[in-house]
C-alpha cells in the first residue's frame, strides 16, 4: 500500500472507498465481497477487477478514517470519494442531494438465512451493530434482522434457566428409559429466515441523503440496504449516519462511527 498524493508535483491521485460485505454463513464461514464504485463505469466494481484495470495505481489505507481505498488515474473523485480528513464537510453548506455512498457504513456484516439466532447474537454483540442485511447466494438483500427481532425471538422461545436445563438432546437421553410410544426431538433451530423482516428497505448507492432520509422516515425504518447495479449490498446507512452528516454540515466535528448502527 502506498500513500495518495502529489506525485512528482501533479495532481493527486483519486482514490475511491472500498466497501465490504462480509457475509456469515450457517457453518460460521466468511466471505468478503469487496467493491469500489468506479467513475468511468458509472457502477461498482470489485477490487480485483480494479487490480487488472490499466488505470490501477495502488490501494491505499487510511488509519484515521479506518478506509482503505483504491488509487487510480481515473480523472476527479467519484461520488462516495474518500472523506479522511475529518474537517471535510465541516460547517460546509447543508447539501441534501449529497450522494449516500459518502455517508454510508462501507463495512457491512451480513448473513445468509441459515444462520441461528444465537450466532446473530453474537454477530451484533462482537461487531456493536444493531441490526444487519441478510442476503442470498448472490449478496443480494432478502430480509433484515434487528436486535429486537433477536429479543422477541428469544422472548417467544422462553430462554430461561429452567428451560436449558431442561432441554434434553438426542445423546442425553440414551440411558433415559423412555417409554414405549414417547420420542425425543432435537431443538428446532431459530434462524434469520425465521425472525427477520422479510421486506427490504433499500436505495441504489446513487441516492441522494434527502431521498434515503425521506424513504426512512416513510418507512419508519431506522436502516436501508445500500445496493449496487447488480441489487448486491454495498453499504448499509442508519438514521444516526444521516444525523451525523446533518451534525458536520451544522459545524459540528463528529469523527467516523466506531461502531456501526
Ligand atoms: S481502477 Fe479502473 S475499474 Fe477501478 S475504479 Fe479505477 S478506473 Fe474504475
Amino acid at each position: 500500500m502506498t500513500s495518495p498524493g502529489p506525485i512528482n508535483g501533479e495532481h493527486p491521485i483519486p482514490h475511491h472507498p472500498i466497501r465490504s460485505a462480509r457475509i456469515f454463513g450457517d457453518d460460521g464461514e466468511e466471505s468478503v465481497v469487496a467493491t469500489v464504485y468506479c467513475p468511468v463505469q458509472e457502477r461498482s466494481t470489485t477490487v480485483p477487477e480494479c487490480e487488472s484495470c490499466r488505470r490501477f495505481h495502488a490501494l491505499h489505507f487510511d488509519a484515521t478514517a479506518r478506509t482503505t481505498s483504491v488509487l487510480c488515474h481515473s480523472g476527479p473523485a467519484g461520488r462516495g470519494a474518500e472523506r479522511g480528513d475529518l474537517l471535510r464537510g465541516v460547517g460546509g453548506p447543508l447539501e441534501p442531494e449529497t450522494p449516500l455512498a459518502d455517508i454510508m457504513t462501507r463495512d457491512v456484516i451480513c448473513v445468509r438465512p441459515e444462520v441461528t439466532v444465537d450466532e446473530i447474537t453474537t454477530l451484533l454483540v462482537r461487531h456493536g451493530i444493531s441490526g444487519m442485511p441478510v442476503v442470498d447466494a448472490e449478496g443480494k438483500p432478502v430480509g433484515m434482522v434487528s436486535r429486537a427481532d433477536v429479543l422477541r425471538a428469544a422472548q417467544e422461545r422462553g430462554d430461561t434457566e429452567e428451560l436449558e436445563r431442561l432441554t434434553l438432546r438426542a445423546d442425553d437421553v440414551a440411558p433415559l428409559d423412555i417409554e414405549q410410544g414417547f420420542h425425543v426431538y432435537e431443538p428446532v433451530k431459530t434462524t434469520a429466515r425465521d425472525v427477520m423482516t422479510p421486506v427490504v428497505v433499500q436505495l441504489h448507492e446513487s441516492a441522494s441523503i434527502r431521498q434515503a432520509a425521506s424513504l426512512m422516515a416513510y418507512e419508519g425504518v431506522h436502516r436501508l440496504a445500500v445496493t449496487s447495479d447488480d441489487g448486491k449490498v454495498v453499504g448499509i446507512l442508519s438514521s444516526l449516519d444521516v444525523l451525523r452528516w446533518f451534525g458536520r454540515s451544522c459545524g459540528y466535528l463528529i469523527p467516523p462511527a466506531r461502531k456501526r448502527a
